[in-house]
């Protein structure tokens, strides 16, 4: 019976059955889906992560690292300023 069930699976997504899909994947509720409508909808996230991110998950990994470094030249910059200062002062009290 339960075998029975699972051969006359609909997909709950395009409505096809699993004897024209292949194989359904069950979810709770009743909810089947076949292998056709996961790569649909993978597609649509992937649009959907591009939308957001138009260059791809690359493009946000080298946005965080273009900060990182930007980060780094700021305190290298401040270094620079307070060695000016410093030498500055140290000019100052020898002449
Ligand atoms: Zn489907």
């Amino acid at each position: 019976m339960k075998q029975e069930e699972k051969n006359e699976a609909l997909c709950s997504f395009c409505h096809k059955s699993s004897q024209d899909v292949g194989k359904v994947v069950e979810g709770p509720g009743n909810v089947y889906i076949c292998e056709e409508c996961v790569e649909l909808c993978r597609s649509i996230f992937k649009k959907e992560r591009l939308r957001h991110y138009p260059d791809g998950e690359e493009a946000v990994e080298a946005n965080e690292r273009k900060k990182a470094i930007e980060k780094i030249e700021t305190c290298l910059r401040r270094i620079k300023e307070a060695q000016q200062e410093a030498m500055q002062l140290l000019w100052e009290y020898n002449h």
